[in-house]
Parts: structure tokens; C-alpha cells; sequence
């Protein structure tokens, strides 16, 4: 790792305020949360732990979301894959729950999908990771952990080429860690490959 952005302290800390505000924002309101597969499964799963206390009927679920073919950059092609059934959303409050928002591509189009095709009551977002210097679309999280700097990062569910998911803490990658692959460092060329 080049440098360690949040450790898993950090990231905890930050996760049980967020956790609080969204148990109060929600409180009678049976939220349906979403998350955005596959980079916020780690987020996805401490986040919902810290509703504290857990809003009556919150239920959970996930949609798959890809917003990169093979190539390295965002098409805005982005690709949902969902089992999810229309007639159990409708009406639902959705909290989306994302690793990261960078053009907001994938989360826009999450979040048309609900709202045009599935009838929902309400849409909200929350990212752990806020890199809002790279937007291609205006928009602004309800929910953000960490406003993230301009660099590819990469652990807590962030990957680099599927690798680095697991790991607990969100750091930036040394450039010899891509350099075989043939990626350059900076982040607008730096290799998100066909990522969810
Ligand atoms: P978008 O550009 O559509 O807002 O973000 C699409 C997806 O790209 C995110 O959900 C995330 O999975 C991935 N992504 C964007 N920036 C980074 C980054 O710095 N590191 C990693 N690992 N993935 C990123
Ligand atoms: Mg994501
Ligand atoms: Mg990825």
C-alpha cells in the first residue's frame, strides 16, 4: 500500500455515526436496504448492524451493478442484475447502500431504475466513500462516510482487479502493485476493471 487513507478504526467509528443517523431518519418508515454489489458487501454489512435501533420492518436486499466493460474507463453503460420483485418494492423507502460514488453513473442509474420502474416511495444513498472531484453527473449522497481523494483506492470491498476486497482497511495502491498489468498510476487511467 502506498498510503492507508481510513484504518479499520476509523472506518467504525465513522460507520456507528452514520449508523445513528440513519436510525433516526428512518424510525416507522420500514426501509428497504439496498446494497450495491459487489464493493459494498464489507460496508453493507457493518452499516446495517449500527442502525441501532433497528427500525421496525427493515428489510434487506442487494442488486448487482456493473458501470465498466473490460475497458478502464467508465462507459455509462452501466449494467443492473437484480432478482428483485417490483411488487415488493413499490412503495418502499430504499436506502442504496454503495462503496464508493465517483461519476455517479452507477448509482444514478440505480436509483432511475427504482424510481421509474419499481414504483418506490423514497430513494436515499449511502456511500462509505464520497469522490466527488470525478463527477460526470451531478449528485449528492444523503449518507457519505468519507469525502475521498482523487486517487484509486482500494480495500474494505474496494477491489483492484477483484483482488484487495478483503482487507480492513482502505488504502492507496503502490503503482508496481498494476505496474504488469500495464496501467498507468493516475487515477483517471488507473484500471477499474469491469468492476460491481
Ligand atoms: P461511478 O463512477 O459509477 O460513480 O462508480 C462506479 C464504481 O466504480 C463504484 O461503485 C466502485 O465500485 C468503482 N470505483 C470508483 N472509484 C473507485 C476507486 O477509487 N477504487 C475502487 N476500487 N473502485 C472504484
Ligand atoms: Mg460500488
Ligand atoms: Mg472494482
Amino acid at each position: 500500500m502506498k498510503c492507508i487513507l481510513w484504518t479499520a478504526g476509523d472506518i467504525s467509528s465513522r460507520i456507528a455515526e452514520l449508523g445513528r443517523q440513519i436510525a433516526t431518519d428512518y424510525e416507522g418508515k420500514a426501509p428497504l436496504v439496498l446494497g450495491v454489489l459487489k464493493g459494498s458487501f464489507m460496508f453493507y454489512s457493518d452499516l446495517v448492524r449500527a442502525i441501532e435501533p433497528c427500525p421496525r420492518g427493515l428489510t434487506m436486499d442487494f442488486i448487482r451493478a456493473s458501470s465498466y466493460g473490460s475497458g478502464t474507463e467508465s462507459t455509462g453503460d452501466v449494467k443492473l442484475k437484480t432478482d428483485l420483485k417490483k411488487e415488493k418494492v413499490a412503495g418502499r423507502h430504499v436506502l442504496l447502500v454503495e462503496d464508493i460514488v465517483d461519476t455517479a453513473l452507477t448509482i444514478t442509474t440505480v436509483i432511475r431504475y427504482l424510481e421509474e420502474e419499481c414504483d418506490v416511495a423514497s430513494v436515499r444513498t449511502a456511500t462509505l466513500l464520497d469522490k466527488h472531484e470525478r463527477r460526470v453527473l451531478s449528485y449528492k449522497p444523503e449518507y457519505v462516510g468519507f469525502t475521498c481523494p482523487n486517487e484509486f483506492v482500494v480495500g474494505y470491498g474496494l477491489d483492484f482487479d477483484e483482488e484487495y476486497r478483503s482487507i480492513p482497511y482502505i488504502g492507496v495502491l503502490k503503482p508496481e502493485c498494476y505496474a504488469h498489468l500495464g496501467i498507468k498510476p493516475e487515477p483517471a487511467e488507473s484500471g477499474e476493471s469491469g468492476d460491481e
